[in-house]
C-alpha cells in the first residue's frame, strides 16, 4: 500500500513559495497555500505598470493555476504552534479564524515597506511593493496633470503638482524614476504639450551615492543618465518628515510635491514580529544549512523573510526562487528516504532599468550598460516570467506601448 501523502502548508504566494509549489513532486505531499495575495506578482517588473509599459494582470498570475491539485485558502497567517504542528489563520474577507494541520511548515511571508518610522510617510506618500500600489500611483500622476491644466491653476501649484519625488536610491526607487522619465518624455509631452515640459523628477537618497549595491562605475553611469534625462539627484539627503504637500530633510530644506514615492527597503511583517523564533537584527528569521528554523522539527523559512545564520543572504527574487527551489528538492528527497543536501546561494547578478533604453548589468563575470543592456534586460525579464501568458502580454504590451504610446486615461 502506498504511504499517506504529507502535510506541508506554505504561507505567502510569492517567488520562494512559487518556486516551491512548482517543484515539488505532488505523489508525495499533499499541499496546502495560506495567503492573503490569491497571485503570484512578478516585481521585477512592476515599476513598469505604474505608467502603463506594461499593464497590471499581465505581471500576474493566480496561484491556484500553478499546479493542480494544491489546496489554497486566501487567510493570513496570525500565529504558528509548532508543539501542535498547527497554524491559525484568519480569512482576509470575513476575517473568520482556522486552524490548519501541517507535517511540515515553509514560511514565505516576504517583508513590508520599511518607513523607518518618519512621521507622515504612512499618510502622505505612496509605497512600490504590490500591483494595488502601482496602480494607486498610475492614477495619480495623471489626476496631477489634470488638476495642472484646469485653467486658472496657479503657477505654483502646477510646479508643485508635477513635482514628483522618489525617496530611495535602490534599484526599486531608480527604476520607477527612469519609468516616469520615459513616461513624460515619449507620451505625457504628446497630450500635455504645455505642461510636461515643466514635471520634474527628484530621487532623494541619505546615502552618499544611488544603486549602492551595484558596482560603483555602473552606479556612477546611472548618475549620469539621470542628470541627462533632468532626473534631480540628492544624496546624503535623508527625509525628516512627509507632509500633505512638503517634504521636510534633516539639512531643512523643504521640497514642495506632488506625489512622493517611498522606496526606502522593507522591514518584517507583523506575523514575523510575533514569532518566538531566533532572528537576525533586521527581524529576519534565521534559519540553518537545510533552511530549517533552529529548535524546530519541520518549520522552514525562504525568501525575504528569512537569511542564513552563517551569511547575511539578499532580499530578492533570485534567493527567493533558489530557495524554494531547493526546499523543494530536499522535500522530494527526504520523502524517499534520501538525505537532503545542504543549501547553497549562487550569486546570479543584478540588473536595473534606468531609462531612455538603457540599463545596467552587474553580473559575476560581466558589466553591461546601455542599450544592448536594456534589451538583455528585457529578454532575460521576459524569459523569467512565470508562465507563458505572462510571456505573450508583457511582449504584447512592449509592442502596443512602443506603437501607440502610453494609455493615459483614469479610471
Ligand atoms: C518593485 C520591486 C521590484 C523588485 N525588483 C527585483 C528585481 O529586479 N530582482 C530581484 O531579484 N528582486 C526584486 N525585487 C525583490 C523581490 O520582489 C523580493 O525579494 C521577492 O518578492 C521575495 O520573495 P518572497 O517569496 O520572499 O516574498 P514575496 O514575493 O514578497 O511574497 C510574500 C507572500 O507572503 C504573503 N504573506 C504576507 N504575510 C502573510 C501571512 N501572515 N500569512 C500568509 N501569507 C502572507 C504575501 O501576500 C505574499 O504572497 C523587487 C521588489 C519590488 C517591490
Amino acid at each position: 500500500m502506498a504511504a499517506e501523502k504529507q502535510r506541508l502548508a506554505i504561507l505567502g504566494s510569492g517567488f520562494a513559495s512559487l518556486s516551491l509549489v512548482k517543484r515539488i513532486d505532488l505523489s508525495l505531499y499533499k499541499i496546502a497555500i495560506v495567503s492573503p495575495r490569491n497571485h503570484f506578482l512578478f516585481t521585477p517588473l512592476l515599476p513598469s505598470t505604474t505608467v502603463g509599459t506594461i499593464e497590471f494582470r499581465s505581471i500576474i498570475e493566480p496561484i491556484r493555476s500553478s499546479r493542480n491539485e494544491i489546496r489554497y485558502y486566501q487567510a493570513e497567517c496570525i500565529s504558528i504552534d509548532p508543539e501542535k504542528s498547527i497554524v491559525k489563520c484568519e480569512t482576509v474577507q470575513s476575517k473568520e479564524i482556522f486552524d490548519l494541520e501541517y507535517d511540515h511548515l515553509v514560511i514565505t511571508v516576504g517583508a513590508v515597506n520599511n518607513t523607518f518610522g518618519i512621521p507622515g510617510v504612512e499618510k502622505h506618500a505612496l509605497f512600490l511593493k504590490e500591483l494595488q500600489d502601482a496602480r494607486k500611483i498610475r492614477g495619480k500622476i495623471i489626476e496631477n496633470f489634470e488638476r495642472a491644466a484646469v485653467p486658472g491653476t496657479a503657477d505654483e501649484e502646477k510646479k508643485r503638482l508635477l513635482h514628483f519625488v522618489v525617496v530611495g536610491g535602490g534599484p526599486t526607487g531608480v527604476e520607477f524614476a527612469a519609468e516616469l522619465s520615459d513616461f513624460i518624455k515619449d507620451d505625457l509631452v504628446k497630450w500635455y504639450p504645455k505642461l510636461a515640459p515643466h514635471a520634474t523628477i527628484t530621487l532623494l537618497e541619505a546615502a552618499t551615492q544611488i544603486l549602492g549595491t551595484f558596482d560603483s562605475k555602473l552606479s556612477e553611469y546611472a548618475m549620469k543618465i539621470f542628470q541627462r534625462q533632468n532626473i534631480v539627484i540628492k544624496t546624503n539627503s535623508p527625509v525628516k518628515e512627509v507632509l500633505e504637500k512638503t517634504i521636510l530633510l534633516h539639512d531643512g530644506t523643504v521640497i514642495q510635491h506632488g506625489l512622493v514615492v517611498w522606496s526606502t527597503g522593507i522591514g518584517p511583517t507583523k506575523l514575523l514580529q510575533s514569532l518566538p523564533f531566533p532572528k537576525n537584527r533586521a527581524s529576519r528569521l534565521l534559519t540553518d544549512e537545510f533552511l530549517r528554523v533552529p529548535g524546530t522539527r519541520n518549520i522552514y523559512a525562504a525568501g525575504d523573510c528569512a537569511t542564513s545564520e552563517d551569511e547575511n543572504y539578499p532580499a530578492t527574487a533570485q534567493v527567493a526562487q533558489q530557495e524554494g527551489k531547493y526546499l523543494a528538492c530536499s522535500f522530494n528527497r527526504t520523502a524517499l528516504g534520501k538525505k537532503a543536501e545542504p543549501f547553497r546561494y549562487k550569486n546570479l547578478g543584478m540588473l536595473a532599468y534606468i531609462g531612455d533604453r538603457r540599463a545596467l548589468a552587474d553580473l559575476p563575470n560581466v558589466k553591461g550598460r546601455g542599450f544592448a543592456t536594456f534589451l538583455f534586460w528585457r529578454s532575460a525579464y521576459l524569459t523569467r516570467l512565470v508562465s507563458m501568458k505572462n510571456k505573450i502580454l508583457v511582449l504584447f504590451d512592449w509592442i502596443k506601448a512602443s506603437i501607440f504610446g502610453r494609455d493615459i486615461s483614469s479610471f
